[in-house]
């Protein structure tokens, strides 16, 4: 432990400081702003307050985003969407270093892809995930806290495509599948991958389907936004 970590835990020991979220008055952990389990869940989702998206939370908008892509897929902006989601996975790549114990989070999001494309998922299906993450925000803005919870997310779902390895003996040793935490730093950097090569055209397959879904144009919603005078105003 390097001295500057144990300079801060003495600080923040001596001042008793306290988890950051409002509302939260425990003790931080060690080092950090949060306290254990506001700490835990920001590792966990990407945001302290924030959750994980379920396969069933993201089932109707997937649905709709596949059967777009899969109907449109020879549309310019959609093949090349399917080209370069293909390229990130089969093309080609550094491959079998992300095992490692010490592999850097861009070698960790290769051992990632590995199991991608050994579990050979198309990319039709890895490119509807991501624009039904999009779909999703566009439709429930408010399910997610902050722009780098949805990012994590986005990655979390991206990359659970692939099935778990068989753990030989898990818990009680009966064997099972066991998924393996995805590093902050993988989730941060595969973030920004898929946003500079898919996100643009996920963006804006979700806003034609999200448009589909609403009837109202964004002239129409801004409208029902509008600040209301208040009641003495009206009298
Ligand atoms: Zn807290």
């Amino acid at each position: 432990m390097s001295e500057h970590i144990k300079a801060v835990i003495r600080r923040n020991k001596a001042r008793g400081r306290r988890c950051e979220v409002p509302g939260c008055y425990l003790p931080v952990q060690k080092i950090g702003r949060l306290c254990e389990r506001h700490d835990g869940t920001e590792q966990r989702t990407g945001h302290h307050s924030g959750h994980s998206v379920r396969v069933k939370e993201l089932a109707p908008y997937l649905k709709d985003a596949s059967r777009y892509i899969k109907q449109h897929q020879h549309h310019p902006a959609i093949a090349e969407a399917i080209r370069r989601t293909a390229e990130l996975v089969y093309g080609s790549r550094p491959r079998s270093v992300g095992q490692r114990h010490n592999a850097t989070p861009h070698e960790r999001i290769y051992g990632w892809l590995d199991r991608l494309e050994h579990a050979a998922v198309p990319a039709e299906e890895l490119l509807s995930i991501v624009a039904a993450m999009f779909f999703y925000r566009e439709d429930q803005p408010n399910a997610f806290r902050s722009d780098r919870h949805f990012r994590h997310q986005l990655v979390l779902r991206f990359l659970r495509k692939a099935p778990a390895p068989v753990a030989a003996r898990w818990r009680s040793g009966e064997g099972g599948r066991r998924y393996d935490r995805i590093t902050v730093a993988t989730r941060d950097l595969l973030a920004t991958k898929l946003e500079n090569t898919i996100g643009l055209v996920s963006l804006r397959v979700a806003m034609v389907l999200h448009q589909a879904r609403n009837p109202y144009s964004p002239e129409q919603n801004a409208a029902v936004r509008t600040p209301l005078p208040t009641s003495k105003e009206t009298e």
